[in-house]
């Protein structure tokens, strides 16, 4: 296969993340953030550059375009349109302003000091033992222990003071350089492939303007997962109840006998919620769990969210249920206490829409392995926009784009492992072409 181009990878991932691209409150304007129309906009200036023709930078910050198929279909069928995603906002958790991306090439392996620090000290040597080190600004091999594999690579880090954006400025200039080599490759042989930049993924709003029907794709891809080789083929089903406790409210000199607390109601019920299982703090892997996070409100009235999440989809209103007998329990405890239990749909698993159409992990999987690489199926503690997408009707498993410690002045990412997602999706998209 022809080599990617490596430095030209490089030089977009670092020219993306000096935007500041840090999303903002939801609820206000859409992009949240201004920084992302930037950002959109060079992508879309880049995208015309290259000679796609049907660039597009629309009203609400998205960028739309496609590499046109090289090939025509054997049969009557149209080839299969692919469309590959990636969002250009960053989390809000840490700050995205002046990012100063540091490239550290040929890494010698060890823990890898940032900022200042990374003047003073160096890797530690097994002869040197352990030396001490500001907590806070070095990325640790004890707790990154991929950082093993990956010595001789290329890593790209913060000075500690910002996020970097691999999350998900990776999956950007990823999909960006498969564009690029496809356009430079029309002996490639594919079809359609849509390229789809969107805003506000990191806040909830991914995909709240995106029309199916005009990305009119039979597969999507989100190119946002960590590492490298992985599949995430399942995310949680999620809802959310909102509980409202509703109390009676008087001045406590006369409250004897008249005053309900709603506070006492809802701590009542947040205790009989389980605890030592069901709950983030005691469960992993494939369990799922009910967990309140926020408590709001006063003796007359109290609000209480729950987070429902389970790989089971079915599984959500037994954990609707638990809450809706708890309820009916303490409104008997505290007789004219009244509760509400409202149960709000938010999203679901990716893999049950997966099932519908196979070939999109299945091609996922061919093209690792025409690289010789085994790829690994992985699920998600959490949801994605696939989640979304595939409810909607439009199959969307996330795929490896070398991101790591997302959200995190910590977060990192390997040149080498977005080398190897744009050739898994230079091969997905000849597989997908049935070549
Ligand atoms: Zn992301």
């Amino acid at each position: 296969m022809k080599t990617i181009n490596q430095q030209r990878l490089l030089g977009r991932f670092l020219r993306y993340v000096q935007i500041d691209t840090t999303a903002g409150e939801p609820g206000g304007a859409y992009p949240s953030s201004p920084g992302q129309l930037a950002l959109g906009k060079l992508l879309a200036d880049e995208l015309r550059e290259m000679g796609l023709a049907d660039v597009e930078h629309d009203q609400h910050g998205l960028v739309w375009a496609t590499v046109p198929a090289t090939i025509r279909p054997a049969g009557k069928e149209p080839l299969p349109v692919v469309a590959f995603n990636a969002h250009v906002d960053t989390s809000p958790e840490t700050t995205g302003k002046n990012v100063r991306p540091h490239v550290i090439r040929n890494y010698k392996g060890g823990d890898i000091p940032l900022g200042e620090a990374a003047g003073t000290l160096r890797a530690p040597s097994a002869a040197s033992g352990t030396r001490s080190v500001p907590t806070t600004k070095v990325i640790r091999t004890a707790d990154n222990p991929e950082l093993a594999r990956l010595v001789g690579k290329t890593i790209i880090t913060t000075d500690g003071t910002t996020l970097l954006g691999s999350d998900d400025k990776s999956g950007v200039a990823v999909i960006m350089e498969l564009a690029h080599h496809l356009v430079e490759h029309p002996q490639i042989p594919h079809g359609p492939v849509r390229l789809l930049f969107t805003c506000d993924e990191e806040i909830g709003h991914g995909i709240n303007h995106v029309d199916l029907a005009r990305l009119g794709a039979t597969v999507c891809y989100t190119l946002d997962g960590s590492g490298a080789g992985d599949i995430d083929t399942e995310t949680f089903s999620a809802d959310l109840a909102v509980v409202t406790v509703r109390g009676i409210n008087i001045h406590p000199s006369i409250g004897k006998g008249r005053m309900v607390n709603a506070v006492r109601v809802a701590s009542a019920l947040i205790d009989r919620l389980p605890k030592g299982t069901l709950s983030p703090e005691t469960t992993d892997g494939r369990d799922g769990f009910l967990h309140p996070y926020t408590v709001e409100g006063g003796v007359a009235e109290v609000k209480l969210k729950i987070l429902l999440r389970d790989f089971q989809t079915a599984s959500l209103a037994e954990k609707a249920q638990l809450i809706e007998k708890a309820a009916r329990e303490v409104e008997t405890e505290f007789p004219r206490s009244q509760i509400d239990v409202q149960v709000i749909k938010q999203y679901r698993n990716l893999g049950d829409g997966l099932a519908r159409e196979p070939r999109a992990v299945a091609f996922a999987q061919e093209a690792h392995r025409r690289l010789g690489r085994e790829a690994k199926l992985t699920i998600i503690r959490g949801g994605t926009d696939g989640s979304q997408l595939t409810e909607r009707g439009l199959p969307t498993p996330n795929l490896s784009t070398g991101e790591h410690n997302p959200h995190s002045p910590l977060e990192w990412t390997c040149l080498e492992e977005m080398v190897q997602a744009v050739e898994v999706l230079v091969e997905l998209v000849q597989v997908w072409a049935g070549k």
